[in-house]
């Protein structure tokens, strides 16, 4: 079995793994990384049997289409990850329009790509070439998947983007998985550990209702996939009583999640709260909004676009307001560079926040790095692939493995390529 590196490695972003064995090839997630630019994935050349995709998130699927410009190709996923990557999808075409970039696919190649999907719950075995798979819930996002991989000779498990704590939207991962050859490991937090749940939505509750007491605003810039609709349901939960925007994307996410009530942990509590809170449709709504105490939870989650950069702007003469970033803000994102410097270049401005309370509330969907030490010692791997992490990260769980198991560790560079058999 060789494994080939085609990206995040040792960065956060555009996902993408060739694993080949005998005449087979398939390409685990395809995604884009976005700050100024969109990076790809090296590109795949020749034949592949199939793409499985382990959830919507643009660094997973958001190359996918490219790859449909002149074949058809199988390409699994959950039922849920369908309607949210077409969601996310769509909308990365519109901003590459509104940004002037050249398009890197179109939308006949989406379409394609979508008549192409074969939906596949968790834990039902699927087959793409001489591979059988399946599917376990990763506790990451709405349909989130691990991939557990068998070959004739060799077996594989791939963590896609994991959780194992369960939020106010999902359960922890699943990470009931066979011991394997291989295990492919994401380590965003390869280095470092979250506060409970617990207490950081207490924190978080505790912040809004400090800021909104001396009648600011706190915008929330928030992914609009999950951690928009987990945000609005931890407030009603804790009884908030100021009223609660939700804008942008975040809508229409919240809508492909009333479809799926069983990727839900608690559909009800969930259910309630967004039908709770306003969902900004217009400016009328965007400018009451802001005419008093209110949180505002609108993507972009690291203020790349989105109506988020707009109240942003609108906030700057407020300064008893709030910014409460609340995911992992990339390496040169806008949403990193406020948060570290208290200043946003946004459109030829340099925007200066000094006066605002920004802050930052680990709320991750990511493991931290004792439970990615779990799945290694549940998986006990002969050979470890750390991707999906910065340098730093990356490393510390690569260490981690090498002095605590017998495993062959390898933290890859663009394009590595492994041979699994040389390392068993
Ligand atoms: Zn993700
Ligand atoms: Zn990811």
């Amino acid at each position: 079995m060789q494994i080939g590196f085609h990206g995040a490695t040792q960065e956060v972003g555009r996902a993408a793994i060739l694993v080949e064995e005998g005449k087979h090839r398939v390409l685990l997630d395809y995604g884009v990384k976005i700050n100024e630019e969109t990076h790809l994935p090296l590109p795949v050349q020749g034949f592949v049997d199939g793409i499985i995709a382990t959830h919507a998130h643009l660094d997973h699927v958001g190359a996918i289409p490219m790859l449909y410009k002149l074949t058809e190709i199988p390409c699994w996923m959950t039922p849920p990850t369908l309607p949210t990557m077409e969601l996310l999808v769509k909308d990365s075409i519109k901003v590459q329009h509104l940004k002037g970039l050249e398009a890197i696919f179109s939308a006949s190649h989406l379409k394609r790509l979508i008549r192409s999907v074969i939906p596949v719950e968790y834990k039902k075995k699927a087959r793409v070439g001489e591979f059988e798979f399946e599917f376990r819930d990763a506790g990451h996002i709405l349909g989130a998947a691990s991939v557990e991989m068998q070959s004739k000779k060799h077996s594989l498990v791939y963590t896609g983007d994991i959780k194992l704590e369960p939020t106010r939207l999902h359960d922890g991962a699943d990470i009931g998985f066979k011991e394997a050859d291989v295990l492919i490991t994401e380590s965003t937090y390869g280095g470092s550990e979250h506060p409970h749940r617990k207490e950081i939505e207490k924190q978080f509750v505790d912040a809004c209702n400090e800021v909104l007491g001396r009648d600011g605003n706190v915008l929330v810039p928030a992914f609009a996939v999950g951690r928009a609709q987990e945000l609005v349901t931890i407030l009603h939960a804790h009884k908030f009583s100021y009223p609660v925007y939700m804008d942008g994307m975040a809508k229409q996410a919240a809508e492909i999640m009333f479809d799926f009530p069983k990727y839900v942990r608690d559909f009800n509590e969930m259910y309630s709260a967004l039908k709770a809170a306003t969902w900004a449709e217009d400016e009328i709504d965007r400018r009451a909004a802001l005419s008093g105490p209110s949180v505002i939870v609108s993507p972009a989650g690291n203020l790349q676009g989105g109506h988020s950069v707009r109240y942003l702007m609108k906030l700057r003469e407020k300064r008893e307001s709030a910014v409460f970033f609340s995911g992992y803000q990339p390496a040169e994102s806008p949403g990193r560079e406020l948060l570290e410097t208290k200043r946003l270049k946004y459109e030829g401005y340099d925007l200066d926040y000094k006066k605002h309370r920004i802050e930052h509330f680990d709320f991750s969907a990511h493991a931290s790095a004792s439970e990615l030490h779990k799945i290694v010692k549940k998986v006990n791997p002969k050979v470890v692939c750390v991707v999906h992490g910065e340098p730093k990260p990356a490393k510390a769980l690569g260490d981690w493995i090498t002095e605590n198991t017998g495993a062959y560790v390898k933290v890859p560079k663009f394009g590595d390529k492994i041979d699994v058999e040389k390392h068993m």
